[in-house]
């Protein structure tokens, strides 16, 4: 039992002074040149698939959630802002630092169901997205949705957001009865009848670069490589990289 034990003893020194025989491994790095990108969810469960769509050499994505983002500047380490949120209201200081960005001239890319944030605040809405899901009713509208509705979506404006987009089918959530303002320019509709028709847009807000896209309810389409193709264009174009 001695003999056994010392046996055991030595081995263990000789095994710690052994060089470690594997390298640290690090991750290919990012292109330099890559997007720096803000995407903010919270207020709605979504898939955990959603996120690959950020794991692209061509993006440097940090995730900070609904409505923690929005404590501090955000101009100085962040490109273009992805809202995948849903919380219906902001307070003032978080309001103010969200204008900031917009006004700073950096883009936003607002996806799916983030139109139904910040319904309260006018300015957001009307100038910056230029849609509102209605929860309660206005004007004898009131929004409503449905989910797994197999529909053709179109493209109808030539843009680098839909550039190669063309038409696709598509199985995910509509939307009806939104709030658009007559200001956007709509870059694709859906044909299903339980939707608005226009589910792509360039919002009005001149002082930045704004797009809403409001497909991409679940995996169905987030992992549809023509889903996937149109946001990240749209996160392209709202970083100025295409025209
Ligand atoms: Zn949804």
């Amino acid at each position: 039992m001695r003999i056994s034990l010392s046996i055991i003893l030595l081995i263990s020194s000789i095994g710690a002074t052994l060089p470690l025989q594997d390298k640290v491994w690090r991750p290919a790095p990012r292109k330099p040149e890559a997007t720096r990108v803000l995407l903010v969810t919270g207020g709605h469960e979504h898939d955990v698939d959603f996120y690959s769509l950020f794991d692209d050499p061509g993006l440097r994505t940090i995730v900070d959630p609904h409505p923690a983002a929005f404590s501090g500047d955000i101009r100085r380490k962040h490109d273009v802002l992805v809202l995948y949120d849903m919380i219906r209201t902001l307070d003032e200081t978080r309001r103010s630092n969200l204008r900031a960005f917009a006004e700073s001239g950096k883009g936003i890319v607002v996806l799916h169901h983030a139109i139904c944030a910040n319904v309260d605040w006018p300015w957001w809405y009307e100038e910056l997205l230029g849609g509102r899901y209605l929860f309660e009713p206005v004007g004898g509208k009131l929004s409503s949705y449905e989910h797994d509705r197999v529909q053709t979506i179109t493209t109808v404006a030539d843009h680098p957001v839909t550039r190669g987009i063309g038409t696709f089918r598509l199985i995910d959530e509509t939307y009806h009865h939104l709030w658009i303002s007559p200001a956007v320019k709509v870059l694709l509709r859906s044909d299903d009848p339980t939707s608005d028709g226009p589910v792509a847009w360039i919002s009005p807000y001149a002082r930045s670069r704004v797009v809403y896209i409001q497909l991409g309810h679940d995996r169905q389409a987030t992992l549809n490589p023509r889903y996937r193709q149109l946001v990240h264009q749209a996160i392209a174009w709202a970083a100025g990289k295409s025209n």
